[in-house]
């Protein structure tokens, strides 16, 4: 199954996106290969990207689940 739909950031959502592998390049950067589903079909897109750009966040690892508020 193949999929042709235009996709934009605008439909994709972080809480969607599987984080697949991290790699490094032949360059010597490191690179992300990742899947989301497509907003129009869900058909399970992989994509690859090149990292590049690395900085510090507040953002502490692992991020909480947020559906762990309505446990209870
Ligand atoms: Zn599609």
């Amino acid at each position: 199954m193949s999929c042709e739909h235009p996709v934009t950031a605008e439909y994709l959502y972080p809480s969607d996106t599987v984080v697949l592998d991290l790699y490094d390049q032949s360059d010597g950067g490191i690179g992300i290969r990742f899947a989301v589903p497509c907003p129009d079909c869900d058909t399970t897109l992989e994509m690859e990207a090149p990292v590049d750009s690395i900085g510090k966040t507040e953002l502490e690892i692992p991020i909480e689940d947020e559906t762990d508020q309505y446990d209870d």
